[in-house]
């Protein structure tokens, strides 16, 4: 039997493979190939790792012996052997999932150090403070990465030295104190591991593998991937590369660098370098990096050589990159590309931009962008004329674009706690590191005083489309003392300050925010987005604002719009209350003969604010207790007002009280019960659709929901009432008016009989949130509770509510699908649940064969673009 083959060299891989050999591995493998300047190494694959947790957390034998084997390949290949004590081969060992999760996976440089090695690499180099610099980093990442030693502590130890020697960077520590620095490491790795520091690279080596793997299921890693929904089963591979070094002196150096700005979408080279550093320096905020524009001063050729291959690999990708380099002795290496993260404001503008130079077509450039993101293009900016005359406390970096305003907390924990309790934070640290990736993603902004635009918070608040100014280096943070300091002036725990993303701006106190302006770049995306998609996408509006805001984000018509919501407005909810509590149908009519004007001036605004486009009208559904006021001071209020008998009006409201009121007398039962409830509503939106149309000359679309049905014969009874009322007026009016009588598909049942209830309806929309809660006998409201648990132990996947169960749910809307189909060939079918604005949900409905999704008004363009990627993909659902 053949062997699995678990190790593949740089030239056995390609881009393609990123499943086996993780982002990091694919895109090494597809570099080398390509003859681009990448060190020499193997990558052992994801199915290693998992075959390690198979395996109860121990490497075995074969994987043992084909390490050895490419090990030895790699010593041919670079002239240079392990152990050796003229010229010592020495590797990274770097992680490497299949989707790169920044700062999640740990990596060990300079492997292969030990006590001889590090003079060979003295001698060889003619450089002995660089080879002890190595050694002292290899100790650090080996004691923490694979022993857990507290990184602190060896940090103490470094910078006692500095303190000692009185120097204020790295760079300036000699040899000799370098070399004091690994015997104190040294002692530190005794005391904490209780054992010698290895000096066998072998045994290194392999250790490092072990615990890339462990790395896979540290806890930073499990919760970055419950955030980013990815899978906990896909593993880790591990990349074994021999070293390059830019510390070696003044003619090296390492840096990254985007081939676009990541900010904001710009095409020029945007990134960072150090000079003499090794690694992690430029994003850890060690020393404060220098603009990749001053490369083309200090190394010219450099420069030119690393724009080239920046722009090769954007070509051969297609995609904005994010490059890691490292130059040794005036010769440039590249060690890593990838697809850039980005804020969403510059994946359109890249993508749109990219269609323009020939890169994508307009369905690429579509599928570019996550549409999920797009809400934050539609969040306010601060008011410029406030800007104007507001001095800004400091100044840091743009990291990030965004307005936010918040009170200001010093620890991730403590970023959790206050937003918990409602409070608007923003997370002000020296530098953020994985630990705090909770915090940040409760925070509304976050501030840090050191790190460059591709530090740990830089790189992360992009990816949440979070506001971020970093390396803000004026203020002086104090995270002990939970304060920061600038000009003099102490900033505590819990005051206001105001971040301004885009500029690097942070302000005292809250600063008011204004509407956002698109950009053009947006415009043409969405415009690509509505020619390509079939879906309409309609928004769930209930006041001529929100309807006037969901025109101008896209909306093509209503899907949902709740008559109730209207009920609750002060100078009416009297008039709600007195038909409620009616005691016979002519009281009931004479109530509702006050709401009747009011009801039908929101329906005229409606109508104006949407002209031509189509409006589903639901007529009234929630339990009227709803409508009552729950506690006897409240009563007695009303029963003064009403001027009727406390005692009596008590009763009243018990009467109408429900030991499960979502599954009470509510929706059509309501109109069945009080079939002058219908008949007031069918008035309004008639009359007001006549009104409108006589008036204003639109022709007025009104669609007349009923809710909460189940049986056919519902549908046949209201329909006698609402039609009888709306053909009598539009005959009395003397101008044609079509209007559509139809129903909400959102009890179980209902889907069922499908084929029934399309004989009355003459459309379907699906009410997703009845029909989830219904189908999965969960309350919507209590839900909350249940799901983290199911979610926390994996029961389930995701959370229902949000994106349709395609399973269970799906099923019956499919049924509903082919059975109101099958009777009525031209039913029209929609969904106006909350899932109308979630991509998935989006893609399942387009599988679906719907005609519309129907959302709320800001998530319009979320649907409008995860339509046009569902017709994009075509995916087949059945
Ligand atoms: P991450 O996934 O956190 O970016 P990497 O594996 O890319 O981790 O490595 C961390 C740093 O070490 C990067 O800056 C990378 O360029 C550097 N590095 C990795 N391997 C080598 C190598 N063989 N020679 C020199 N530098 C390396
Ligand atoms: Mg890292
Ligand atoms: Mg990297």
């Amino acid at each position: 039997m053949k062997m699995k083959k678990y190790i593949y060299n740089f030239n056995e891989g390609t881009a393609e493979m990123k499943d086996l050999l993780g982002g990091k591995g694919a895109n090494l493998a597809e570099m080398s190939n390509i003859g681009l300047p990448v060190p020499q190494g193997f990558t052992i694959t994801t199915e290693a790792c998992n075959m390690y947790y198979e395996k109860n957390h121990k490497l075995w034998d074969e994987l043992i012996g084909e390490i050895n084997i490419k090990i030895k390949e790699l010593e041919n290949k670079t002239n240079k052997t392990f152990d050796d004590k003229e010229n010592p081969l020495l590797v990274s060992v770097r992680s490497g999932a299949k989707f790169s999760m920044p700062g999640m996976m740990d990596t060990i440089l300079n492997l292969g150090l030990n006590d001889d090695t590090v003079d060979a690499l003295a001698k060889n180099s003619n450089n002995e403070r660089f080879a002890y610099d190595s050694y002292r980093r290899f100790i650090q990442m080996y004691g923490n990465v694979v022993m857990n030693i507290d990184k602190n502590k060896f940090d103490e130890i470094f910078d006692g030295f500095k303190v000692k020697t009185k120097v204020e960077s790295d760079t300036e520590l000699n040899a000799e104190t370098l070399k004091d620095v690994v015997k104190e490491f040294k002692k530190l790795y005794k005391k904490e591991t209780e054992k010698e520091f290895p000096e066998n690279p072998k045994e290194q080596l392999l250790l490092a593998i072990e615990a890339v793997f462990k790395s896979w299921n540290t806890e930073r890693a499990v919760i970055y991937r419950r955030i980013h929904n990815i899978s906990d089963n896909l593993g880790t591979a591990v990349n074994v590369q021999s070293m390059v070094f830019g510390n070696m002196g003044d003619d090296c150096g390492t840096g990254v660098a985007f081939t676009r700005n990541p900010a904001t979408g710009e095409k020029k080279l945007f990134g960072e370098f150090l000079i003499n550093a090794q690694g992690e320096d430029v994003v850890a905020g060690i020393r404060t990096p220098l603009d990749i524009e001053i490369l083309k001063d200090v190394m010219p050729e450099i420069y030119r050589q690393f724009a080239e291959i920046a722009d090769l690999l954007e070509n051969h990708y297609k995609d904005m990159q994010d490059i890691e380099f490292t130059i040794e002795k005036g010769k440039l290496f590249i060690l890593q590309t990838r697809n850039g993260k980005r804020t969403v404001e510059a994946a359109v503008r890249i993508a749109v931009e990219s269609v323009g130079e020939g890169k994508l077509n307009e369905e690429e450039a579509l599928l570019r962008v996550d549409p999920s993101q797009i809400m934050h293009l539609l969040h306010p900016t601060f008011d410029k004329n406030i800007l104007k005359n507001t001095k800004p406390i400091a100044k840091g970096l743009p990291a990030s674009p965004g307005a936010s305003s918040g009170r200001i907390y010093f620890s991730a924990a403590e970023a959790v706690i206050a937003s918990k309790r409602g409070e608007q934070v923003i997370l002000v640290r020296q530098e953020t590191s994985p630990e705090d990736i909770e915090g940040m993603v409760e925070a509304k902004g976050i501030l840090t005083s050191r790190g460059g635009m591709t530090s740990h918070a830089a790189v992360v608040a992009r990816g949440m489309g979070k506001c971020c100014v970093a390396g803000c280096e004026a203020i002086k943070v104090n995270e002990n003392l939970k304060h920061f300091i600038v000009d003099d002036k102490v900033f505590n725990e819990g005051d206001y300050i105001s971040l301004n993303g885009s500029s690097g701006n942070v302000y005292e106190g809250v600063i008011p925010t204004l509407e956002p302006e698109l950009s053009s770049q947006y415009i043409t995306l969405m415009s690509w987005a509505d020619k390509i998609r079939r879906l309409r996408v309609r928004a769930n509006a209930d006041t001529p604002k929100d309807a006037a805001k969901a025109v101008e984000l896209g909306a093509e018509g209503i899907g949902l719009c709740r008559t109730e919501h209207m009920f609750f407005e002060e100078d009416r909810i009297a008039a709600v209350r007195e038909m409620i509590l009616s005691d016979n149908v002519e009281q009931r009519r004479a109530a509702l003969k006050k709401i009747l004007p009011m009801q039908k001036e929101d329906f005229i605004g409606i109508f104006k604010a949407m002209g031509p486009r189509p409006i589903t009208i639901r007529l009234l559904d929630p339990p009227l207790h709803e409508f009552l006021p729950k506690d006897d001071e409240s009563l007695k209020e009303l029963a003064n007002e009403m001027k009727i008998d406390f005692g009596k009006l008590k009763i009243r409201v018990e009467d109408l009280k429900e030991v499960n009121p979502m599954l009470g007398h509510r929706g059509c039962r309501l109109a069945i019960s009080y079939p002058e409830i219908a008949e007031m509503q069918t008035r309004a939106i008639i009359e007001a659709a006549i009104y409108v149309k006589k008036e204003e000359g639109i022709d007025v679309k009104p669609e007349i929901m009923i809710p909460l049905v189940v049986k056919p014969k519902e549908l046949t009874y209201i329909k006698d009432v609402v039609v009888k009322i709306a053909d009598e007026l539009i005959k009395e009016s003397d101008i044609e008016l079509k209007y559509l009588y139809g129903t909400m598909i959102e009890i179980p049942r209902a889907c069922l009989v499908a084929d029934d209830i399309a004989v009355e309806a003459e459309f379907f929309s699906f009410g997703t949130n009845d029909l989830t809660q219904m189908a999965y006998g969960l309350s919507r409201d209590d839900a909350g509770k249940v799901i983290e648990d199911y979610l926390n132990k994996k029961i389930l996947q995701f959370d229902p509510f949000q994106s349709i169960d395609r399973k269970g749910v799906g099923r019956l809307m499919k049924l509903a699908v082919e059975l109101g189909r099958k009777q009525r060939p031209d039913i029209k079918l929609g969904i106006c649940g909350e899932h109308g604005g979630e991509p998935l949900s989006v893609e399942f409905c387009h599988g679906l064969g719907l005609d519309y999704v129907s959302c709320s008004p800001f998530r319009v363009p979320i649907a409008r673009l995860a339509a046009a990627q569902a017709a994009i993909n075509k995916k087949d659902l059945s």
